[in-house]
């Protein structure tokens, strides 16, 4: 099977990026997996500490195993944010692609020294393993926020970008580039996007030349998207808009028929909700740009 760094690799050449989708529950998985799978897209599903616990992190990465073989499917497990050197390697036993290595609560010094430290011990598990990083604040929780978060305003700089990726050896970057957790309430009605500073993603890409993710995209502009992406972003991540899909499309499937009691004619409604979602995410990320000229992207599913 390709490795993860070749697809995010070939990815970046056709102009594209890889969608990353947080699970937390089968519904969830069956939802990314089937989408990727009928787009014929490669795709990084993320399930974050608290989603670990849920699912259980062997269990997770059996079960995902299981799916991507079955499905044929370029498809990545990624232990997200992940806040201690202990669960990154219980990730990395399990059998997980990438982990999402996240110390950026911490002083920058600290945040390097423990970065440093846990980048060598999952390698030492997986050489392969796609080990990324994460600088500035981009606040917290995939949850609905009623006002904007303070304090995450300020952007990484390429000076500290560059710092921090050639003294802790990842091969990916989590930046602060006007990208937030969560949404606002106006961001899920539709009246509010949020918008990216793609000059400074383009400087911290020239910095580094790393992989950038953009962590916390829903509710993003597409058009922001489009111009991240085609500026050095590579893998982005979206949660928000589908856990609002699920909770939504759940209370309509169970207001709809409130005799049944049968979960998998309750919840097929809301894999189809939750599918549709992802494709369309999956599907501009997947658009390589028309206007310029571009080496040709490897899938053409659509
Ligand atoms: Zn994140």
């Amino acid at each position: 099977m390709i490795a993860l760094r070749d697809v995010l690799t070939q990815s970046e050449r056709g102009g594209v990026a890889l969608g990353h989708f947080n699970v937390a529950n089968l519904v969830m998985l069956k939802a990314v997996l089937t989408a990727a799978s009928e787009m014929h897209v490669p795709v990084l599903v993320g399930a974050s500490e608290g989603e670990r616990e849920f699912l259980g992190t062997r269990q997770l990465a059996v079960l995902f195993k299981s799916l991507r073989e079955e499905l044929d499917l370029e498809a990545f497990l990624n232990a997200d944010h992940t806040h201690s050197i202990a669960k990154a390697v219980e990730a990395a036993k399990a059998g997980f692609d990438a982990v999402v290595i996240d110390f950026s609560a911490l002083p920058f010094e600290e945040n390097v020294a423990r970065t440093k430290e846990t980048v060598e011990a999952v390698k030492a598990i997986n050489p392969a393993i796609l080990a990324e990083g994460e600088i500035g604040d981009i606040g917290t929780g995939s949850e609905i926020h009623e006002e904007a978060q303070n304090g995450f305003k300020s952007l990484t700089t390429p000076e500290e970008a560059k710092q921090f990726v050639q003294s802790t050896g990842i091969d990916a970057l989590a930046p602060a580039v006007g990208n937030m957790h969560g949404m606002l309430r106006s961001m899920v009605q539709g009246t509010t996007k949020k918008h990216l500073n793609i000059e400074r993603i383009s400087e911290i890409k020239e910095a580094t030349d790393v992989f950038l993710t953009l962590h916390g995209g829903s509710g993003t502009d597409d058009d922001d998207f489009r111009r991240a992406i085609a500026g050095g972003i590579n893998i982005v991540h979206i949660n928000t808009e589908i856990r609002v899909a699920w909770r939504q499309s759940l209370e309509e499937s169970l207001a709809r028929e409130p005799n049944e009691v049968a979960p998998y004619k309750i919840l097929a409604r809301v894999v189809d909700s939750v599918k549709r979602v992802v494709s369309s995410r999956l599907r501009l990320f997947n658009t390589p740009p028309t206007n310029e000229a571009r080496s040709p992207v490897r899938r053409e599913a659509f």
